[in-house]
């Protein structure tokens, strides 16, 4: 079998206290197979038991208290289930209640009448009379008399607790394993980073997260390892893009006549100086010989198209071809149109391919790209289908990021065989800084951060379910002036069958209200074939109104509409819901987006509600959602698996991932194989991180 190579592969099991029971729970439950599984298990929080309070000093709003006393008496009230045991404990000062409602014929038999404690836990105030509830209890001891530590308290299952595995019985396994540790504990970063950004050893920080003798201690470990934690995902990220810039040529792009020709006779509008930016920093990469992997990010409305376009003329007039892929066929369908007037001007041929295109149209243009004689194409996922061959792709523009994944992203790398294509993946995701570096770290970044000019601002008003009638008032004055009017609807999957009854209730409200115009209703569940025929009816004005589930969430471009109407907005995350608005405001009126909610809300959701009523600005928003709900439930981060971070939290510790970032790049570029010897603790460890995941591939 497979005998311990290292200290810290040693099973769990054999830990002095553990044995095989507890063993195989912590296994299932935690995961924790090995001494060093369980070094990584890290408490959440710690309690702070350095102090001994008096029962006359407790008070309400105390999380946790610990108190020094004696157990007078106990009795049991009430039967069966409903049974409880209360003890009365005093320390002089007062005496308050201690109350247990389970493990009660245990206690009886093991508590210590008149015995000395030490008890913790939350107090809370009954008939003025203070009480904890199942108390840590533990008998005075010479030992723990003194007090003067931290707890830390570790996530645990109840299977665990019922055996006893308790955050105490979990922290004293830690001590055992640090103890027995101590030689064998290696240090992960090198020195020159440990003196430059004054951290604690990597002995010192585990001993300090686990063990902690003061805050202080606390802070330096967990700063320590957060640090080690953002330093090893940046630099593996840097890595994997170096290599793929030493590895992978690209085309390269000089001619620039064809695009200032575009400029002098058919832009229609001057280009921000963002988008000249980015504009710029794309040229550079198509340019440099090597192939681009850039992300291109800007909020709704901000001109990534033209942007594209304009990229695309750079390929086209240097040889090459172009494609632009979107997640659905409507998106792909506004592109095409939006595209084509500027592709006409410059004397282009651009072909759409969707999955309702007809036989004979493909077969048309599969030769056309084969041939070269299709400059660009725009489509959806048809594009990826082998039968798709170019003459010479040179440019992969991806529109809409997150719909599609890193899978479909290479399958796209493989159109051209001889040359990898240049790619620019386009997101109005708008994504912190921070959260950008490490979901896309090895893609480079440019970012539209401003809108083209003369651009009204949403006005956004929240209001509740009562105003409804003023709401509806309201929409009748636009539908008047000749606007038209999204109202969506939340459908989240665990309560698709509600949510559908909303929406239809919604759906026949507002036919019953708005009886003299015509109404689109788009969901989920319909084909989606009669879900284009829908939309396509309120792009051409035939209807006025569209209800709506999400699905109209990304991308889709009718400037005539000026109104979004969200209900159940506390149900939607602040990106969704700036996403949402988004679809309006994209015509010269006056664009409204209203935010209907009940009446009882949470802080947090009033928190939500209000950022959106005081801002537009798409990296406000992202940044006050990333603080509201942490990155695990951002936009775009559930499938990546990069931010599984164990101690960094990526809304709060952008400092360090910015220092550990910088540190990281310095680094590869000065030594991108990391063979110097200053750099030998950073090389072990890698192999260290990429061992420990190839068995994780083969327990799970
Ligand atoms: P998004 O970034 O959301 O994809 P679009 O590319 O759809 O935004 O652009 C939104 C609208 O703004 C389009 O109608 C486009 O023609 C227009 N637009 C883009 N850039 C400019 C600019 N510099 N000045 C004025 N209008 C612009
Ligand atoms: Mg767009």
């Amino acid at each position: 079998m497979d005998r311990p190579t290292n200290f810290f592969d040693t099973k769990i099991e054999f830990l002095k206290g553990v044995g095989p029971q507890k063993g195989a729970l912590l296994n299932t439950e935690l995961n924790i197979f090995t001494f060093g599984d369980l070094l990584q298990h890290y408490p959440f929080r710690y309690e702070d038991r350095t102090r001994f309070f008096r029962i006359s000093e407790l008070r309400e709003e105390m999380a946790g208290a610990q108190i020094k006393g004696r157990l007078r008496t106990w009795e049991v009230i009430g039967e069966g289930h409903k049974a409880r045991l209360v003890g009365q404990f005093s320390d002089g000062s007062g005496t308050m209640e201690l109350t247990w409602f389970q493990g009660i014929s245990f206690l009886e038999k093991s508590l210590h009448r008149d015995g000395q404690y030490i008890v913790y836990g939350k107090p809370t105030s009954f008939n003025g009379k203070f009480q904890i509830v199942h108390p840590e209890m533990d008998l005075l001891t010479a030992e723990n008399e003194k007090g003067g530590y931290w707890q830390p308290v570790y996530n645990l299952t109840e299977k665990l607790r019922k055996r006893y595995v308790d955050a105490k019985a979990i922290a004293k396994w830690q001590r055992q394993v640090l103890e027995l540790a101590g030689p064998h504990i290696r240090e992960t970063l090198p020195s020159f980073l440990i003196e430059k950004y004054r951290l604690a050893s990597k002995a010192q920080a585990l001993w300090g997260i686990h063990a902690p003798e003061n805050e202080q201690h606390i802070h330096q470990a967990k700063r320590r390892l957060k640090f080690e934690e953002l330093f090893y995902n940046q630099l593996r990220l840097i890595k994997q893009k170096i290599l793929r810039r030493t590895e992978y040529p690209g085309q390269v792009f000089q001619r620039t006549q064809l695009i200032r020709d575009f400029y002098e006779k058919h832009l229609p509008f001057d280009l921000t100086g963002a988008q000249k930016r980015v504009i710029r920093e794309i040229f550079e990469d198509m340019r440099s010989g090597k192939q681009m992997n850039r992300l291109l990010q800007g909020d709704v409305g901000s001109g990534k198209t033209i942007v594209a376009f304009i990229c695309m003329l750079l390929a086209i007039e240097n040889e090459a071809q172009a494609c632009l892929m979107a997640p659905t066929e409507i998106l792909a369908d506004q592109h095409f149109k939006g595209l084509l007037p500027f592709a006409e001007a410059m004397g282009l041929r651009m072909s759409k391919l969707t999955g309702s295109t007809p036989k004979k149209d493909r077969k048309v243009l599969h030769e056309g790209l084969l041939d070269g004689s299709i400059h660009i194409v725009v489509g959806t996922h048809a594009l990826l289908e082998d039968i798709v061959q170019f003459k010479n792709l040179g440019l992969v523009v991806i529109d809409e990021q997150h719909r599609f994944g890193v899978a479909q992203r290479a399958k796209l790398w493989q159109k051209n065989e001889v040359i990898y294509p240049h790619i620019l993946v386009m997101t109005a995701t708008p994504i912190p800084r921070t959260l950008a570096m490490t979901l896309y770290g090895d893609l480079d970044l440019s970012q539209i951060d401003e809108l083209p000019p003369g651009r009204k601002p949403i006005v956004t008003r929240w209001k509740s379910d009562q105003h409804r009638l003023e709401v509806f008032g309201f929409v009748r004055n636009e539908l008047q002036k000749g606007r038209q009017i999204y109202i969506v609807y939340p459908l989240i999957e665990e309560s698709e069958k509600l949510d559908f009854k909303d929406l239809m209730d919604g759906y026949e409200s507002v036919v019953r209200a708005f009886p003299d115009y015509q109404i689109s209703i788009v969901h989920g569940k319909m084909p989606a074939k009669d879900k284009d025929f829908e939309m396509q009816r309120f792009i051409s004005r035939e209807t006025m109104l569209m209800v709506a589930t999400t699905v109209i969430e990304v991308g889709v471009n009718v400037p005539n509409a000026s109104v979004m109407i969200i209900e159940s907005a506390e149900r939607f995350g602040l990106s969704q819901l700036h996403q949402l608005r988004g679809r309006v405001g994209r015509g010269a009126d006056q664009s409204y987006c209203i935010l209907m909610t009940g009446l009882k809300l949470s802080a947090e959701t009033r928190t939500r509600m209000k950022v959106m009523t005081e801002t537009n600005d798409g990296f406000v928003i992202a940044d006050t959602d990333l603080r509201l709900r942490g990155p695990g439930d951002m936009a775009g981060t559930q499938q990546s698996g990069v931010v599984d971070l164990l101690l960094a939290d990526l809304s709060k510790d952008g400092e360090i991932l910015k220092a550990a970032r910088e540190s990281a790049q310095g680094i590869l570029e000065e030594d991108p194989e990391l063979v110097l010897p200053k750099n030998q603790a950073i090389r072990s460890q890698l192999d260290q991180i990429r061992e420990n995941e190839s068995n994780w591939a083969r327990i799970s």
